[in-house]
């Protein structure tokens, strides 16, 4: 498959041919349609974060299940995904209380700790997907994972903001404050 490979820090990434991945008994592979670049890959890019070279970027990702794992069950061939980043055990307190991004066991994120979606098929664990809904597009998907997600939680679950409330939106520019508005 094509993907785009950082070999080195502040260096552009090359589109090269490596071999394609493949589906473990509890993993996916997602033929990707849409990946969203994001504030993480322009650090990582730069030497920023905690990875190993080289590595394929892109954790804000969209598209059809081509191949799963005979364990997986929450999703088919051929269903639409996005792919949640975060590689947690689904298994201690904090992942089963809704509150994984407090996993004990975390391994990291997707495009980081393994290889991302800057590619035609990128591989994750099968609990990493979600099916998207038929009217909502593989572009606008990208972004449920991490900003809306994020700013959703933070209006609704913490800030408890309802309608009729005054708000200011620090930061507006980026993804998550985008959203927020
Ligand atoms: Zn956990």
């Amino acid at each position: 498959m094509r993907a785009m490979v950082l070999h080195q820090f502040s260096s552009p990434l090359r589109m090269e041919n490596v071999p394609d991945p493949q589906a473990g008994l509890d993993e996916v592979v997602v033929k990707v349609k849409a990946c969203a670049p994001d504030m993480l890959d322009v650090k990582t890019r730069a030497g920023q974060s905690n990875v190993t070279l080289p590595r394929i970027l892109g954790h804000e990702i969209a598209g059809e299940v081509a191949e799963a794992g005979a364990s997986v069950k929450n999703v088919r061939v051929g269903d639409r995904v996005a792919v949640y980043d975060y590689l947690n055990c689904g298994a201690c307190e904090f992942c089963w209380n809704g509150r994984e991004t407090l996993c004990r066991n975390n391994k990291g994120i997707v495009g980081l700790a393994i290889d991302g979606g800057f590619a035609d098929y990128v591989k994750v664990p099968g609990r990493n997907v979600l099916p998207i809904p038929p009217d909502v597009s593989d572009e606008a998907a990208t972004t449920l994972v991490s900003p809306v997600s994020t700013s959703l939680h933070a209006l609704r679950e913490r800030a408890k903001v309802s309608p009729g409330d005054n708000v200011l939106i620090v930061g507006a520019a980026g993804g998550v404050g985008i959203h927020m508005v």
